[in-house]
């Protein structure tokens, strides 16, 4: 199975969130199965920062934006610890940018930008030896390659057999542009119609993805069922309603060789199963010391590490905060909070800490080593989003033994069993889970685990049974090889 994988980000080429640890452990995984995988993205400034191997083809391609022709240059890597080619399509005017897509807005020239992308890669693809049996596009980035698959370069020989795939990582974010970049996409204006690239008068990258690939996936099974109506749709509901096939959801997995307790490199003492008293007490020590205080508090560690932004249920969290901290009931616990995002909610954190300082650390800043000491150190995980496709958090925390605390939606859902009598009696109990949005039922399930928590020998037994859990990337690439299998024998 030859595969081309067209992602906009990947790791440990430039990360802005998910899309870039599935992008960046996904084609590796697949190689492990035999299939041959080919990734194409974009030669930001960030990725010739970070010292890996990169060098010049030597293949240039003249590649159609509107009236004018970009020259592009194909530069050439590989993923790290594997043979999975990375070609980079290189364009200073439009990826020598500090940022990927904009500094607090986006880059007005975004259609442009990845209309370049997405047409570069099909060049590029379409010049390379050996034909591809699946062109799997990643989010509103790749968008057109299924439009431009069919129609521009429907009779390209090394393309022409190829069945695209689109993959959603978050349906919010859809790449909506004005209708006049319709004519840098060099496509017939007849497309532009609601039932096919047009969405409320703009042009939308998403949607064109999710009309013309020949499968469409999504990160959770939940998720793929959230998305089919609203609000999760967000607008594009009835686009995927009107397919004739599902939406399949595939959990995203986890990195091993950068998120493992008995291996990272971030923590003082790596721990497994059988000895994660010890390593996490270690990290809780490390984390003391890092935060200034004295001496590791011995109440349970709550924490939420992510992006500081509704989406997250940040705001549920401010406001238990508030509460348990703020009357008698904060000697329960002691709550750290790792974010970054809107300014607003990260004052109101801030104040919390200073408020309560014997009960509440907040850490304002994007620090990935210190993500990992505090996946380590804490007892449990707050992870209480509005919506979350697929969510890593929850994961990472059940690798480390911190029992995660999660709102019942998208791949919170698919990935965390709530602690009833029932699943305690099975073995599957892993985690506790609410289902309002609010923050008493947060709170409520916070309640929950704590009470388990002082239970000593019930909570190491979940602990261990968590750890055990297989989250690796090997399971979701082979439910990824099963769908290109599928997809392929399509007519
Ligand atoms: P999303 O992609 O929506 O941000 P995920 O849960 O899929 O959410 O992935 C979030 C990733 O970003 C996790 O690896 C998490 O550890 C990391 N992360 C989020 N905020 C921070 C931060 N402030 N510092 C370090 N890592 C962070």
């Amino acid at each position: 199975m030859r595969v081309l994988m067209v992602a906009s980000e990947a790791v440990p080429f430039a990360k802005t969130g998910g899309l870039a640890d599935v992008a960046g452990a996904l084609p590796t995984a697949l190689a492990r199965l035999g299939c041959d995988v080919t990734l194409v993205m974009p030669a930001y400034r960030e990725v010739f920062s970070k010292g890996l191997p990169i060098k010049p083809t030597g293949m240039t391609l003249e590649v159609p934006v509107g009236q004018r022709r970009a020259t592009v240059h194909v530069l050439e890597s590989r993923l790290p610890g594997s043979d999975v080619t990375v070609y980079l399509i290189a364009n200073d005017a439009c990826f020598d940018r500090p940022n990927l897509y904009g500094a607090g807005q986006d880059y007005p020239d975004n259609a442009e930008r990845f209309i370049l992308f997405s047409r570069g890669a099909m060049e590029l693809a379409g010049r390379l030896a050996h034909p591809f049996d699946i062109i799997h596009c990643h989010d509103w980035q790749a968008g057109l390659v299924p439009i431009y698959r069919r129609t521009l370069y429907a009779d390209w020989p090394a393309i022409a057999r190829s069945k695209t795939i689109q993959t959603i990582h978050n349906m919010a974010y859809q790449g909506t542009f004005w209708h006049w970049d319709m004519l840098l996409t060099g496509l017939d204006w007849k497309y532009f119609n609601w039932q096919q690239m047009e969405f409320y008068g703009q042009l939308n990258f998403l949607k064109t993805g999710l009309v013309f690939a020949d499968a469409v996936s999504t990160v959770s099974p939940t998720y793929a069922r959230e998305i089919i109506e609203p609000p999760g749709g967000c607008g594009l509901e009835g686009v995927l309603a009107g397919r004739p096939d599902s939406v399949t959801g595939i959990v995203n997995g986890i990195d091993a060789s950068s998120w493992n307790p008995r291996t990272d490199r971030h923590i003082p003492r790596p721990y497994g199963e059988e000895d994660f008293a010890d390593g996490k007490y270690a990290a809780r020590v490390a984390l003391a010391a890092r935060l200034g205080h004295a001496a590791p508090d011995p109440r349970p560690l709550v924490a939420f590490v992510g992006r500081l932004v509704s989406q997250k249920g940040v705001n549920l969290v401010l406001e238990l905060i508030g509460r348990m901290a703020g009357n008698h009931e904060g000697g329960r616990a002691r709550f750290l909070v790792l974010g970054t995002g809107d300014g607003e909610i990260e004052h109101a954190l801030q104040r919390a800490a200073a408020t309560f300082p014997e009960s509440v650390d907040v850490v304002i800043g994007f620090d990935e080593g210190l993500a990992h000491l505090v996946q380590a150190a804490s007892d449990i995980m707050l992870v209480p989003s509005l919506y979350e496709p697929c969510g890593l958090t929850q994961l990472y925390a059940l690798a480390y033994g911190t029992i995660p605390v999660v709102r019942a939606t998208g791949g919170l859902a698919d990935t965390v069993v709530d602690t009833t009598p029932d699943t305690v009696r099975d073995g599957v109990a892993s985690g506790f889970v609410f289902e309002p949005f609010d923050s008493l039922a947060l709170e409520q399930a916070l309640d929950r685990a704590l009470e388990a928590h002082s239970d000593r020998d019930g909570w190491a037994a979940m602990v261990r049974r968590v750890m055990r859990q297989d989250w690796s990337w090997d399971h979701a690439a082979r439910e990824y090889l099963s769908l290109y299998r599928a997809t392929v024998a399509q007519l």
